[in-house]
């Protein structure tokens, strides 16, 4: 006797996990199907790296300026960016 009430307290533990394991499942299934509603962060990334091409810093005033910038020099194999013409002119100094 002793040992039927033990297997139904085992059963009912067993079906509460498997219960908290499918509502788990389910949950998780709900997420993923509302993904695609979402927009993609991938997405997002590109169109600002199309916008103003890469960032690089000032070796000056140390601003990030994007790629497109006019104010830019190449010295050798490397070409730096400048946030105005003064920053610019300055480096070609110390770098002369
Ligand atoms: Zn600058």
């Amino acid at each position: 006797m002793f040992r039927f009430i033990l297997y139904t307290l085992l059963l009912i533990i067993v079906i509460s996990i498997v219960k908290s394991v499918v509502g788990a499942v389910m949950k998780s299934f709900g997420n993923f199907a509302g993904r695609p509603d979402a927009p993609p962060r991938a997405k997002g990334r590109q169109s600002s790296a199309q916008l103003g091409g890469d960032l690089h810093r000032d070796p000056v005033c140390g601003t990030f300026v994007a790629e497109s910038t006019a104010f830019q020099r190449r010295l050798g194999d490397q070409t730096f960016y400048y946030c105005s013409n003064a920053c610019r002119e300055k480096h070609a100094l110390v770098t002369k």
